[in-house]
């Protein structure tokens, strides 16, 4: 049995966006989590097996693919994104804080104004559906204070249900908010997510893809016009993945070892679903009445919950940096500003036109 030795791209220091330029050394081999490879040194691979710490059933998913323009994303000094609007738009109210927390909290501590869009209703996850409805309600509000939203909407379509419900209405009524808002960058679920089992996350990312498109439009749903609502033009997109089988395209790599206790904080808010919320004080409990302790946990729950979070739950993103060189990292298809095609053609007529 044979290592590969995977190329991949360097890490350049600096602030701000970060070209990788140069080759990546081979990852250090026998980490965490690492699996064995029977590749052929003949066969390209095109994926890299993340890393797994084994600590949490939610996270980075299995496989990543690198483009080569892979950016590192770091923090940016400032408020660069000052006047911008992010909607981060998760089909649960776990989904975000798990996948993205970091670079939300990093995009509005730059200056962007946030809001966190739910679009079910969570009623499978919680000591009854109905329980589910109610903490799942509180616990979107609390995750979008820690992660510094401004607001939270919830859309409470049933869960694990979505792909029975009308997409084009949830399109719709994101098309509507994003004009409210007037959105600039969206954070959501990758749509292309492969082997995704949940049917949620499908819907909600394809309806949020296309709600980007239309709402710039001035012939979809005009009556918001007549309303004196505006086009949203929404230029920049982050698609995280979801674990934990998926296999995703990432082209940019965000630096989020600033904003990692923003992450836990806004995991532990999250009390009715996931895998964070009060584990770190069941877990204290449960060692007490057996007469033991983890000195990792304090003395007290809220100190519980939060080391729980960031000493188990949050491995597999420091394991992901390490892979280019962070203390913690989440991943992203990152898609851009487009080029305004209109001026290019305007001035390449304006330099090249000659007199009839
Ligand atoms: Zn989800």
């Amino acid at each position: 049995m044979r290592r590969r030795k995977f190329l991949g791209r360097s890490i350049a220091g600096g602030v701000g966006l970060t070209a990788a330029p140069a080759l990546m050394p081979s990852p250090p081999p026998q980490v965490a989590g690492r699996r064995p490879s029977d590749l052929p040194a003949s066969v390209t691979p095109v994926a890299y097996a993340n890393r797994s710490s084994g600590y949490n059933p939610f996270a980075t998913p299995d496989y990543y693919t690198y483009t080569d323009d892979l950016i590192i994303e770091r923090n940016r000094p400032g408020k660069p994104h000052r006047g911008k609007v992010l909607a981060a738009v998760q089909a649960h109210s776990d989904d975000i804080p798990l996948f993205a927390g970091g670079t939300v909290a990093k995009l509005i501590d730059e200056g962007y104004t946030g809001y966190l869009i739910r679009i079910s209703n969570d009623e499978a996850a919680g000591r009854t559906l109905g329980y589910g409805v109610v903490q799942n309600e509180t616990d979107c509000q609390e995750v979008a204070k820690a992660l510094g939203c401004k607001k939270a909407f919830s859309f409470y379509y049933r869960n694990h249900r979505m792909d029975d419900c009308a997409e084009i209405e949830i399109r719709a009524r994101l098309i509507f908010l994003f004009r409210v808002l007037q959105v600039d960058t969206l954070v959501a679920m990758d749509p292309y997510n492969h082997y995704d089992e949940n049917p949620d996350h499908f819907v909600a990312a394809r309806a949020a893809e296309a709600a980007c498109w239309m709402a710039g439009g001035g012939k979809d749903y005009p009556e918001h016009y007549k309303a004196g609502l505006q086009p949203a033009r929404l230029r920049e997109k982050y698609y995280h993945s979801r674990s934990p089988q998926g296999h995703n395209l990432v082209n940019r790599v965000v630096d989020i070892s600033s904003y990692i206790d923003h992450k836990v904080r806004g995991n532990v808010a999250n009390k009715g679903k996931g895998p964070a919320g009060e584990a770190g004080q069941r877990l204290r409990r449960e060692l007490a009445r057996q007469g033991r302790k983890l000195s990792l946990l304090g003395d007290n729950d809220e100190t519980a919950n939060f080391q729980y979070v960031k000493h188990f739950l949050m491995d597999d993103w420091k394991l992901l940096g390490e892979r280019f060189g962070l203390p913690y990292a989440e991943a992203f298809r990152y898609i851009g500003p487009q080029p305004n095609y209109q001026d290019n053609v305007r001035k390449y007529a304006d330099q090249h036109a000659v007199r009839l």
